[in-house]
């Protein structure tokens, strides 16, 4: 394309973009955060300081393609734009927009130059087709990514329901009943001056609003389960509380808490009863879920985490000299090893928490609501409850193995791949101070 057009003006317009490229730049992000949903993306400070240099260093990228040789690599830049923008969930019209308002920035400077009339009809049609081509590209880009996140969306959605549905129902049953006997516990021995268990941060809390709802979402079932879940912590808990005199109204209370707890016992039911048993998406080792539904699962936290202005934290969890193992005692005994850490990992993770297999001696973990002080604590217990269970070999022997953990926290960047960097760079460090430890990514970055 840019072979139709005399070099020099090639050049010309490359050096009017350059020499332009900050308010170019500004003007393309000024349209994109007007959009709330957008700003929502964007503020984060990482993103926002990245995001300015990145957009001039790309349009100057954009207007000096002027050989073929320059032209594949800003392909391969477009694709990669494309698919970060989907990765991030930034809306592609927003950017069309964005890329809209340049474009007439740009013409609007290239009449302002005492170029030729013809130079001028030139270098409009050049910058409006590179900017075209830029943005058609990387829509290509972003729509096929965004189908495959789709898909994977679809399966794992799916897949959660039906997963397994006999044990999730009655370790979900048998959760709502332990909070309910705890709560009752509570109120007849009058101990509960100023706490109740919370119904939102108990284990059928956690599992409903991290996994249940987005299983089972857009059912009236599940908004309806929602909705008694705040109801019992926002108003009928806190009310019994500050009903201290009136025993009459403790008593109603009592019968609405009761009520609700059946209901929601009730809708349970109707949702666990409406899905059928489907085994896919588990590791067929470990059980631990395949890390094809890692995007998923990470998308969906992060939209939580921004909504709710929480955190989670992802742990990088490796075997320590898991070759060794392998070679000493044969590849069925490395199985062995593979599927008791596994089990070890999610026994002692609570219901809302996510392990996933990465492949070979690589898991993930997902902790949700929680702080990265007690990440940290539950990796370390981990890391502990590992190195004291000795394992059991193929033949009966027992054998001491350890882990390296590294840990991240989420701190509102929208990109999850650059948490997952953070846990994978702590985990190295972890090995290479050692192995056997715990290594969170924030001690890194303040050393
Ligand atoms: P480090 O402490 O640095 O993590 O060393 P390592 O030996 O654990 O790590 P390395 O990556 O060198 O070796 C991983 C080994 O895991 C190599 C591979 O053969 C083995 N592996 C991968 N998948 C499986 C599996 O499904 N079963 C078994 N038994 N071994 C596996
Ligand atoms: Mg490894
Ligand atoms: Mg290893």
């Amino acid at each position: 394309m840019v072979s139709h057009f005399p070099c020099a003006l090639t050049q010309s317009l490359k050096v009017l973009v350059e020499s332009n490229k900050v308010t170019l730049a500004a003007r393309f992000y000024e349209h994109m955060l007007a959009d709330p949903n957008a700003s929502l993306i964007l503020s984060h400070d990482d993103v926002k300081s990245r995001l300015g240099s990145s957009m001039q260093a790309w349009l100057v990228r954009v207007y000096s393609a002027s050989a073929q040789d320059d032209f594949l690599p800003l392909v391969a830049l477009q694709k990669q734009v494309g698919e970060v923008h989907a990765r991030i969930d930034v809306p592609l019209h927003l950017v069309l927009s964005g890329a809209r308002h340049l474009k007439k920035q740009l013409f609007q400077l290239i009449i302002e130059q005492h170029w030729s009339a013809e130079a001028q009809a030139h270098a409009l049609r050049l910058s409006s087709e590179s900017m075209d081509l830029a943005m058609e590209i990387m829509s290509h880009a972003y729509s096929r990514s965004h189908d495959r996140n789709s898909r994977n969306e679809e399966g794992y959605r799916l897949f959660s329901v039906l997963q397994n549905i006999t044990t999730e129902r009655e370790r979900q049953r048998g959760a709502l009943l332990d909070w309910e006997n705890s709560l009752m516990f509570d109120l007849v021995m009058g101990t509960s001056g100023i706490n109740l268990p919370r119904l939102s941060t108990s284990d059928f809390g956690l599992w409903f609003r991290h996994k249940g709802a987005y299983a089972f979402q857009n059912t009236p079932e599940s908004e309806q389960i929602l909705q008694i879940i705040r109801t019992m912590d926002d108003t009928l808990l806190p009310g019994f509380l500050a009903a201290k005199g009136s025993e009459d109204e403790r008593m109603r209370l009592l019968r609405d808490i009761r009520d609700q707890t059946k209901s929601l016992m009730f809708n349970l039911d109707s949702l666990f009863n409406t899905a059928n048993e489907l085994e896919s998406g588990r590791d067929v080792l470990t059980r631990m879920l395949n890390r094809k539904f890692l995007p998923v699962v990470i998308g969906n936290e992060i939209t939580i985490a921004q909504k709710a202005a929480q955190t989670f934290s992802v742990l990088a969890v490796d075997i320590d000299h898991f070759k060794t193992i392998n070679d000493n005692f044969g590849h069925d005994a490395g199985d062995m090893i593979l599927q008791q850490t596994a089990e070890i990992l999610s026994g002692h993770s609570r219901a809302g928490d996510y392990v996933f297999r990465m492949g070979g001696e690589e898991f993930l973990m997902i902790l949700v609501d929680i702080s990265s002080a007690n990440a940290l604590k539950v990796a370390e217990k981990m890391r502990r409850k590992i190195e004291e269970d000795k394992m059991q070999l193929t033949d009966g022997r027992k054998y001491r193995v350890t882990v390296s953990i590294g840990v991240a926290t989420y701190n509102g960047h929208p990109d999850y791949q650059h948490l997952l960097r953070q846990a994978d760079q702590a985990m190295y460090q972890a090995k290479q101070s050692g192995r056997n430890r715990v290594v969170a990514y924030d001690e890194l970055s303040s050393n």
